[in-house]
Formats: C-alpha cells, sequence, structure tokens
C-alpha cells in the first residue's frame, strides 16, 4: 500500500501501526479534514481459512460492539473498494475505524517521564475505560485474549463540548479484536493466541481457558500503567518466569529479581510509583484476584471459610465473579491529596461526603505528629483556610492532583527532611564504581528519572503552598478588616453612650455636692454615690479599651499593608533562580541516550555514571532548596504575618466581647442613675406609698397617699409645684427632669445615626434632613 497515496479526496497520512496480519493507515480527507484509521489485511495467498475467518469475525465484531471504550467503526467511503483493492490482495474486509489521536498506551509508557508508571489521574482514568470496555465484551460473551497496552488507544476529544461520559476531554479505547472471540458453551477455547507477555499461563499451560485469562491481562496492564513495568519478573521470557510465578502464593502480586539475581517475591507493588496511599492500598487487594494463578479462582471474590478447603472447582461454584465490580468500587473512591510543608511530604486520605475537617486534623496529627491545633489547612482552589466543621468533600475534585496545603502555626519547615530514594539510586550513590548488568542498569536509569520526577513535584508543591498562603493570608487580613471595623462601629457607639453618661454624671455629682454643702437631703443620697463610683470604674475600662483599641487599628492596617504587597514576585525569583529544569533535562537526556544504546548493551556489563551525576545533583539540588528557602524574606513574612494575624484576631475577639460587656454595663449604670433619681424625687414629694419597689439607696422615706394606677412622672410634675418650700430640691428635680429629656433625645439621636449607618452605600439623603 506504500505507493498508494491519494484515493478520491483522501490523502494517506501515515501508518498508524502494523501487526503481523494488518496494517492501520491514517487516511485524511483534502476538504472536510475528516480523518479515518483504516485497517486492511497484509498478505493474500498465504492466509490460511482460519486467518480469514478471524479477520472477517474481528470486522463483524468490532462493528457489533457499540461501546464509548471500544474503537468506533465508521462506514468506508466507496472509493476505498476500489482504491484499496492492490493493498488488500487476499480480497478481505477492510475495517474502517474513528482515528484516536493520542497514540496507543505502549507509545504513552515507552515516554521517559512514564517509567515508573503514570500520574494517579490518568491510571484512573484508564482503569475506569478499560474496565467499561472488557465489562462489556463480557456481557456480550466475547473473550478479548488480546489485551495489551498496544490495543488501548487514546482518543482526544478536539470538538469544543465534546467530552465523555465521566466529563473528560478523552478517552481511552480498546481496539484490535483480532484474538477476540465468542464463548461457546462451555466457555472454553481452544487455540492459542495473543502476545506471550499479557497471556495468561494456562493459555501455554492448558490449552483450554475461558474468559479468565482477561483478568489476567488486565491486572498486567493496570500493574504496567501503574508502576511502569510489568509485575513478574519483566526481563524473563515468558516461558522462563512462568515456573517462578506459579510458585508464588495468592498474596503475591510482584516477583522480581534483586540487584543479585535472587527471585524474590511481593504483596506489594514497586515502591516507585505516583499513585497515593489509599489508592494502592486498594489497588493491591484487587491486584490478588486479577493476578492469581489459578483460573478457576481468577477475578473472583475470596473463598469463605466454608469453601476453603474445597478443590479448585467448587471453589469457582461457590465464588462469584467480583473483579470488574471491585475495581468500579475502588475507582468511585474520593481520595483527598495533602502536601504539608512541614514534613515536607504528600499526605492523602479517603473521604466520604460527611468527612469534616476536623476528623482529617485527628490523621493528619496520627501521621505527622502536627497536632490539629497547630495545623493550617488552605485550599488550593480558593486560597483559604478551612474551618473544622468544614466538609472536605467541598475541596476534592475529580482531577486528583493536590487539594490542599498543609502549614504549621509553629514552624515553616522541619530542621531535616529526609527524600525518599530508591534503593537502585541509593546503592548507585554509595557504590559510583559498581558495575551494572542489563537489567540492574535500566533499573537504575528508571529510578533515577523517577527519584527527579518525584523532587521536582514535591518542590512545585511547596511552591505553589507558599502561593496560597500568601492568598490566603490576603484573605485572612480582609476578614480581620471587616471583623475590626464592626468592632469599631460598637466601640464609637459605646464611647458615644458613655459621654451621655459623663454629662449626667457631672449634672448630678454637681447638684448632689451642693446639697451636701448645705446638708440637705443628705439621707437620702446615698445610692448615688455607688452609681457614680460605678460610672467611673466604667470610664476606666472604656478609656484602656479605646487606647488598646487604637494600636490594635495601627497593627492591622500595617499588616494588611504587607500582606497585600504579593510575594509572587519574590517567590519567581526564588525558582527562577532555584529550580530542578536543569536536573530534569539532564535525567531525561541521558535516559534518552541509554535506551538508544539499550540493545547494544544486552548483556555486558557497564557503569552508570551519568545517571549517578544526575541523582546527585539532584540530591544537592534539593538540600541548597531546602536550606535556602527557610531564609527567604517572604516565607519569614508570611511566618510573621500568619503570628500576627493570629494574635490581631484573638485581640479582635476579646475588644469584641469587651464591648459588648461595657454596653450592657453602661446601660445599667444609666438606669440604676435614672431609676434613683426618680425614686428620690418620689420619695421626696412623699408620694410613695409601698415599699417594694424602692432601690436599695433610699434609706428613709415617709409615706404618702398615693393613686394607685396614676403615672409617677405626671405625678412627680404636679408634685413639683407643692415643694416650693425647699428651692433647691425642686432645682435638683427640674434638672432630673432635664437630664431624662436630654437622655431620651440622645438616644433617639444615637439609634438615628445607627440606622444612617446601616442605609445602603451613596445614598446622601440623610444629609437633607439634617
Ligand atoms: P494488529 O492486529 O496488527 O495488532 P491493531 O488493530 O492492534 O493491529 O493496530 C495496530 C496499531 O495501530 C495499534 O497498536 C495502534 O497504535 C494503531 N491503531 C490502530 N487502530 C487505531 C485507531 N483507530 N486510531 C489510532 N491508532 C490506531
Ligand atoms: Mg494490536
Amino acid at each position: 500500500m506504500d505507493d498508494i497515496v491519494f484515493i478520491g479526496d483522501w490523502i494517506k497520512d501515515r501508518v498508524l501501526g502494523s501487526g503481523s496480519f494488518g496494517v492501520v493507515v491514517l487516511w485524511k480527507h483534502k476538504r472536510t479534514d475528516e480523518k479515518l484509521a483504516i485497517k486492511t489485511c497484509k498478505w493474500g495467498d498465504e492466509l490460511t481459512a482460519k486467518h480469514k475467518e478471524r479477520w472477517s469475525k474481528e470486522v463483524e465484531m468490532l462493528q457489533s460492539c457499540q461501546n464509548p471504550n471500544i474503537v468506533g467503526t465508521k462506514e468506508l467511503p466507496p472509493e476505498f473498494v476500489n482504491g484499496l483493492q492492490r493493498a488488500n490482495p487476499s480480497g478481505l474486509p477492510i475495517l474502517c475505524m474513528e482515528y484516536c489521536s493520542g497514540g496507543d498506551l505502549r507509545q504513552v509508557l515507552n515516554k521517559p517521564e512514564s517509567c515508573a508508571g503514570l500520574k494517579e489521574q490518568q491510571v484512573r482514568q484508564i482503569l475506569s475505560d478499560i474496565r467499561n470496555a472488557m465489562q462489556f465484551l463480557h456481557q456480550n460473551r466475547i473473550t478479548h485474549r488480546d489485551l495489551k497496552p498496544e490495543n488501548v488507544v487514546m482518543c482526544v476529544l478536539d470538538n469544543v463540548g465534546q467530552m465523555n461520559p465521566q466529563g473528560q476531554k478523552m478517552s481511552y479505547k480498546l481496539i484490535d479484536l483480532g484474538y477476540a472471540k465468542e464463548i461457546d458453551s462451555n466457555s472454553i477455547c481452544a487455540s492459542f493466541v495473543g502476545t506471550l507477555q499479557y497471556l495468561a499461563p494456562e493459555i501455554l499451560y492448558s490449552k483450554t481457558y475461558s474468559n479468565s485469562v482477561d483478568f489476567w491481562s488486565l491486572g498486567l496492564l493496570a500493574f504496567e500503567v501503574i508502576c511502569g513495568k510489568r509485575p513478574f519478573l519483566p526481563f524473563m521470557a515468558p516461558v522462563q518466569w512462568m515456573p517462578h510465578v506459579k510458585k508464588k502464593a495468592s498474596s503475591n502480586i510482584c516477583v522480581y529479581e534483586t540487584f543479585h539475581e535472587d527471585i524474590e517475591y511481593s504483596d506489594e507493588i514497586f515502591p516507585e510509583n505516583h499513585i497515593s496511599k489509599p489508592f494502592k492500598a486498594y489497588i493491591e487487594e484487587w491486584l490478588r484476584i486479577a493476578l492469581e494463578w489459578d483460573p478457576k479462582l481468577r477475578g473472583r471474590n475470596a473463598p469463605s471459610r466454608v469453601t476453603f478447603n474445597l478443590p479448585a472447582e467448587e471453589k469457582e461454584k461457590a465464588s462469584n465473579i467480583v473483579i470488574f465490580e471491585q475495581l468500579g468500587d475502588i475507582l468511585s473512591k474520593k481520595i483527598i491529596k495533602i502536601f504539608s510543608v512541614l514534613t515536607f511530604s504528600e499526605l492523602a486520605y479517603e473521604i466520604d461526603n460527611t468527612t469534616n475537617v476536623s476528623t482529617v486534623k485527628t490523621w493528619i496529627q496520627r501521621d505527622t505528629n502536627i497536632t490539629a491545633y497547630e495545623q493550617i489547612l488552605i485550599s488550593q482552589s480558593n486560597y483559604v483556610e478551612l474551618e473544622n466543621e468544614d466538609l472536605l468533600i467541598k475541596y476534592w475534585n475529580e482531577r486528583n492532583d493536590i487539594m490542599l496545603s498543609l502549614f504549621s502555626k509553629t514552624a515553616f519547615m522541619a530542621d531535616s527532611v529526609e527524600a525518599i530514594v530508591p534503593k537502585s539510586v541509593q546503592r548507585c550513590l554509595e557504590h559510583p564504581r559498581a558495575l551494572y548488568n542489563f537489567k540492574n542498569s535500566q533499573n537504575l536509569y528508571q529510578n533515577g528519572v523517577y527519584f527527579v520526577q518525584v523532587q521536582m513535584e514535591m518542590f512545585d508543591s511547596l511552591v505553589k503552598g507558599l502561593f496560597v498562603r500568601g492568598e490566603s493570608l490576603k484573605y485572612e487580613g480582609n476578614q480581620l478588616l471587616l471583623k475590626h471595623n464592626s468592632v469599631d462601629k460598637g466601640i464609637g457607639n459605646l464611647l458615644a453612650q458613655d459621654e451621655i453618661l459623663k454629662k449626667m454624671i457631672e449634672t448630678g455629682q454637681k447638684h448632689i455636692t451642693d446639697l451636701r454643702d448645705n446638708s440637705t437631703g443628705t439621707n437620702l443620697l446615698g445610692g448615688f454615690d455607688k452609681i457614680f463610683k460605678d460610672a467611673e470604674d466604667l470610664k476606666d475600662k472604656i478609656c484602656k479599651l479605646k487606647s488598646a483599641w487604637s494600636q490594635v487599628t495601627v497593627r492591622l492596617q500595617s499588616a494588611t499593608r504587607r500582606c497585600n504587597e504579593p510575594i509572587s514576585a519574590d517567590l519567581n525569583n526564588f525558582v527562577a533562580k532555584y529550580n530542578y529544569t536543569t536536573v530534569y533535562t539532564n535525567a531525561y537526556k541521558v535516559f534518552l541516550f541509554y535506551k538508544k544504546s539499550m540493545n547494544e548493551l544486552r548483556g555486558k556489563e557497564r557503569q552508570c555514571h551519568d545517571m549517578m551525576k544526575v541523582c546527585y545533583d539532584c540530591l544537592k539540588l534539593r538540600s541548597k532548596i531546602l536550606t535556602e528557602i527557610k531564609h527567604q524574606p517572604f516565607v519569614l513574612k508570611l511566618m510573621d504575618l500568619s503570628t500576627e494575624f493570629a494574635k490581631i484576631g484573638d485581640i479582635v475577639k476579646n475588644a469584641f466581647e469587651h464591648t459588648e460587656k461595657l454596653t450592657a454595663d453602661l446601660a445599667n449604670v444609666l438606669d440604676e442613675l435614672t431609676n434613683c433619681t426618680w425614686s428620690t424625687i418620689s420619695l421626696i414629694v412623699k408620694d410613695v406609698n409601698s415599699l417594694s419597689d424602692l432601690p436599695y439607696s433610699v434609706v428613709s422615706y415617709e409615706k404618702k397617699d398615693f393613686k394607685i394606677g396614676e403615672s409617677v412622672s405626671d405625678h412627680c410634675i404636679k408634685m413639683v409645684n407643692k415643694v416650693e418650700e425647699d428651692d433647691k430640691l425642686k432645682s435638683l428635680i427640674e434638672d432630673s427632669l432635664k437630664i431624662r429629656q436630654r437622655h431620651v433625645h440622645l438616644t433617639e439621636k444615637l439609634n438615628s445615626q445607627k440606622d444612617l449607618l446601616n442605609k445602603p452605600l451613596f445614598d446622601f439623603s440623610f444629609l437633607d434632613e439634617n
């Protein structure tokens, strides 16, 4: 087909892939830019009847499988039937598919950055999509038999608004049903197919198998996208590794060769990966059932105590296939990731819709020793500090990246934050002259790139954390200003009322001193002294509050000013000076160079100086960054502001409480003064006929007729005229009445001003009224 470049309006773009029988070519339409992936069989007469049948079956089956995670087929434009005649010597049906522009998963896994697996989000999407596709096939009684990274393609949805069911802009699709077979009634197929490395062992061992062969391949594929390598002795051919793997316990999900070529069995995946702890624990549990050696037990729930001792066939009958359901459950788990600055580490926790911040704080305390009280958790999405009652679900997102930054109230970063160095990297740093065989060198180069990658990401998380802390402090400062302003209003009111009280007390004191100088009514005036004393104490307290408050205002203004000078410029300067770009580029280059020369190196021993140097530089840079950053002015400023806001916050809260209390106390003193004045007047006009409502201040009195039901103030005004014999008392009463009126007037004015304050902005109508 190489020589065919045009067919009608279609232009041949390139060969997308080619296997043992087929070749897949990308064709583009000249005008519409439509793209098609067209698969033809490259053989002619050499094909056996069986091959021909298989081919036709693939085309037929793909056309009948309608699933978002199985590659879609399209109608072949009629011009291709003739146009491809020469390229399709067998005359077998031509498969016309939608073009998936992201390449296949093998290409993704071959990139240096995937050498220790893919990011958790990508892993999740691949597993979710492939689970979907496989479950669909099995429900339709089809076994794929050839599931491997080469047969998964990435479809980037480039039309705006086009998304897959999970709302993502791309999805993974299964291709190549060339080996797929509809299972007959015995659920057994007896033909040998598939790529050997991903093949379930029983296909080699027993030659009869069921759809549980797909579970094995799915387990292998899952392991590889998570760790970047296959779980079972990836450097050996299947015939070599199978005898070792056969010996594994059901709990073993990984068999590998150590540096010194011993074979180890493990219940865990390789430690070099990009997935979070909770996800890892779940997926390891799932891998145990997917990578079960015994095909009769594979993909099924664990035997119960009752069925434990039964033969495998009986166990099979007594258990259910859970592989798809369990994987679906795991993928629906919500995991929240937190970057802790103090411990320079990543934390991850599974949450549900009811998990609140205080619960997570107790988990963090358990894992990091940072007490819940000390923890400051800040959202990466809205830059706000989380409240203890907040639900974590608000901060979780499908993207699964780091969602929260954790700071400590007391320290920025612990003195020694040790790097987690992969074993192979550690060995090469300790023994720089050591010789490496092919397997060990490949391990080192992969883990070297991974090591640099992780350090780079941690630094990135630190920088993001510092940025959001800066932003959260701005927000905190603004919130504090709002609180400050409302307390300030309260204090303003308090001072205005204090002014009224002061005037009333001054007048009262003047009269009472005069009365005492003339020895008039002295026995009636004892109660006023206590009120004057209370008023004096109150004045003192209000005065202290006022002066403390003015200091808070100044402090807060200065802190918010500092806070609003952005730290991003300083942070960017630091990042420009200290970053992993060079080290990472070197790691990348060294890795690519190694891969290029890999085949020549097979069977030879070598030193790995280049990668050792990269790892050494990376460690050195890491330690330099962590030492330097602690002394950066922007870091000191953040820590300083954090403490300052906490302190001011406490003072503002305190001031608020004091203002409330003093306002209430002041109202009490005013009440007491009014009561005492009126009671005294009532006594003087000898117009009280009941003892019960007298304040303690009245020490002697005379009873006189007072009609029950008559208003005290009306009565007193009438009485005022009768008390002509004592001018001084008369003036006292008049003054008291005036003070009373003034009090009423000032209170009204105060209330009307409060109303004005609450009016919306830019409403100046009140100016006209005055
Ligand atoms: P084979 O049966 O020879 O393995 P495949 O159907 O697996 O053929 O296709 C071979 C390669 O072609 C795949 O690994 C993939 O890289 C590429 N390919 C196949 N189909 C498509 C498609 N629809 N879109 C993009 N690339 C594809
Ligand atoms: Mg293929």
